[in-house]
Order: C-alpha cells, then structure tokens, then sequence
C-alpha cells in the first residue's frame, strides 16, 4: 500500500450512494425531477437559503447569474485573477470586461480596499471567491457594493459548509455552489445557484430549461409539461435525478467529510509549521467555521532552490499528487494576448508562481499526511545542502 499513488483529491463514495444512484437508474426517470426538487430543499435546508437551483455545474450557475443580470459590452465585472478560469471566460463570453481586484497575499482572497479603486460607472458587478473553504471578508465588500449600487455574487465552489461570523455561506445574497467530484461534496458535475432575491430565482429557474418557464419535471404530467411555450431564449443546464440524489446523500455526510477535512488540516499545520521553506496561508478571523476545500501551502522557491513546478513535480515522482489552485488567469495565454487593460497585480502574481495544493480528501488516513510531509521534507533536503 505504501507505495500507491496518494491523488491530490478522491470523491468519497459509499455504498449507499451507489445504490441510491442505482435506484433511481431503475426507477424509469433518470433526468430532473423529484429527486432534483429534494435536493434544492435539502440544500435550502443546510445553507438557509430562501432559494437553490440545482444547475448542471457552477460554471452553468454564472453564466445564467451573468445572463439574467444583462452583462454584455460596456459593463466591467470585478473579480480575482486568482481563481478558476470559468468567472473570466463567462464575462468575456458574454463581450463584458473582467477587471481584476489583486488579493490579500496571504489569505488569496480580494478585499474591499484592492476592489474599491476599480469600481468605475461601468462596473456592473463584483464577484469574490470564497477561497479553498475560508470565507472571503464579505461584510466591507458588501457594504461597497451597497454604497455603489453594484450587485454581488459570490464564489462558493470551495464554502459548502464554510461560516462567515457564524452564519453558512449562502443565507444571504446570491452563491453559487460546485459539485464537481473534486469539491467538499459531488453530483459528479452539478451546481446550486442560491439566491434570497425571488426574481432572480424565478429568472434562473426558467433560463435553466430553455426559458421555457417549467421546470424540467411537472408532477402532473411526470415529464414535461409539452404545452409549455418559451418565455425567453434559455439554455439547458438543468441537473438530472441521477446526479441530484448523489448529492442528497452527500450532503448528508458534509458535516462529517468537512470535520475529517479540519482534523487533517491540523495536521497538515503542525507537522509543516518546522519547515521554513513552506510559507503557510493566513486564516481569517471572520471564517468561523472553515470548510477546508484546499490545503494551499506556498513554497519559498528562494530558499527551497527550485521552482514551484519542479517542487510538484518532484513530489509526483514520489507518489504524491498535488493541485494548482490557482494559476492567475491574467497570466494564461489568451489573457496575456487579449486584454485591454495591463494588469500589476503583485500578490496574485507572487502567489500564483508559489501555490501548491496538497493533497486532502476525507478517505485519506493521518498516515497519509505524514507521508506527504515526509516526500516535502526530502526533496527540499536535497536543495538545501
Ligand atoms: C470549481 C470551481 C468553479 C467551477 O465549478 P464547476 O462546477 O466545475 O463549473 C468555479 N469557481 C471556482 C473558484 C472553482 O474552484
């Protein structure tokens, strides 16, 4: 066993999520219906809040938020570099400009102090990211959107389950959740769009199945209601029974996998914290629960001797794997060759050439910890002489 290779990130899946899944593959309905229509009320349930959409991914999420609000040329939408490419091919997609608010260097997450001298009369909307299961400091970016009269949404593909002064993410506002398998909780690819704005909801609910204002499922007609006419050109990112019911039963199992997720974390911090080489992120205050998505360490490549790339590397042909969350997307080829404005964004960019993930996923066992820690000690070893 010791020698497998230890993956960055695994799905946690049971036995019961199997047969679940396999329930519904026999029940004759397999795409969105009653189990979708669970689902959203258990997600409701969890987060508090008032509405949840259950979508085909979150990246379907903020193309219809992007949709609905009317973005498109003109409009400028403040976000980070330093997140996943999705936010900033959609507001490009849709002919608006990303602006990019840099990060506080060591928790990767925007601030109203880096987003407030960006806000212009074009910026149409803010989206910060909940970064790696932390909460982003939402209550002065709030405030600034308020004052402005800019609308927010936030990032939550890392915070299912994270607290902001000890109230879930989700409660309120607009979030957009992610359950691809790699995050705190899968449908295999699927997302929740939660929102305690009614039109909005209402607006998603009937963009999501080709503006057709029905869901995907009619109880009376067990299917589509074949009457209904389109009320507006929609798309069709609706979630399917199948993946809906892997979710009901792992939302079940959050509070666990995310309390696994913590307790390995703490070891993770301990067993790093003699290594002077690994520079540590900072926890903010205000996350009162933390739900631990990622566990980023930065490497200080001027004393370690070596790139971040060959660190990762290094640590793979030890049979550990590892994750980049993120590469600044201002950095990445097309935005290198398209953008209209020049971007200096000095922590994203220090940060984006020192990040590594480490791998955490709740099957892993405390062995495994120390067994990534051991491979880190060793390759910087060999530098340091
Ligand atoms: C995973 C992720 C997304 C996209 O989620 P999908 O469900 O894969 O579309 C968006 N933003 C961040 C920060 C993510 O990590």
């Amino acid at each position: 066993m010791k020698n497998t290779f230890l993956p960055f990130s695994k799905p946690s899946i049971s036995e019961t999520d199997i047969e679940a899944v396999a329930e519904v593959l026999r029940s004759g309905w397999i795409t969105t219906g009653i189990k979708c229509t669970e689902f959203e009320q258990n997600i409701c349930e969890y987060t508090g809040s008032r509405h949840a959409i259950a979508l085909s991914s979150a990246t379907a999420g903020m193309h219809l938020a992007l949709h609905a609000l009317g973005i498109g040329p003109g409009d400028e939408v403040i976000t980070p570099s330093m997140t996943w490419v999705s936010t900033i091919n959609l507001i490009t997609a849709c002919g608006a400009k990303p602006v990019f608010a840099d990060i506080d260097r060591d928790s990767l997450m925007i601030t109203a102090d880096t987003i407030a001298p960006l806000v212009s009369k074009q910026t149409r909307l803010i989206i910060p990211v909940h970064y790696a299961g932390a909460a982003v400091e939402l209550e002065p970016i709030q405030r600034l959107a308020q004052e402005k009269d800019i609308m927010l949404i936030e990032d939550a593909a890392h915070a299912m389950g994270t607290e902001y002064q000890n109230k879930r993410i989700g409660v309120d506002g607009t979030a957009i959740f992610s359950f691809h398998p790699i995050k705190n909780m899968t449908t295999g690819e699927g997302g929740m769009f939660c929102t305690d704005d009614q039109s909005l909801a209402d607006r998603i609910r009937r963009l999501k199945f080709h503006g057709l204002g029905v869901d995907a499922y009619d109880r009376q007609s067990h299917g589509r209601a074949p009457q209904a006419e389109v009320q507006e050109p929609g798309f069709k990112y609706n979630l399917p029974d199948m993946n809906a019911v892997l979710g009901i039963c792992q939302l079940q199992r959050l509070h666990e996998f995310n309390e696994h997720r913590a307790a390995l974390a703490q070891l993770y911090i301990e067993q790093l914290a003699s290594i002077e080489q690994i520079i540590p992120l900072k926890q903010p205050e205000s996350t009162t629960r933390h739900a631990w998505h990622l566990f980023i360490i930065r490497l200080d490549i001027d004393s370690a001797g070596m790139s971040r790339d060959t660190f990762m590397s290094e640590l793979k042909s030890k049979g550990i794997g590892t994750g980049l969350h993120f590469r600044a997307v201002h950095m990445q080829k097309y935005y290198r060759e398209h953008l209209q404005s020049k971007y200096e964004l000095a922590n994203t960019e220090w940060n984006s050439e020192r990040i590594c993930s480490l791998p955490l996923f709740p099957d892993m066992r405390d062995e495994d910890i120390t067994r990534v820690v051991d491979a880190i000690k060793s390759v910087l070893r060999r530098t340091t002489k």
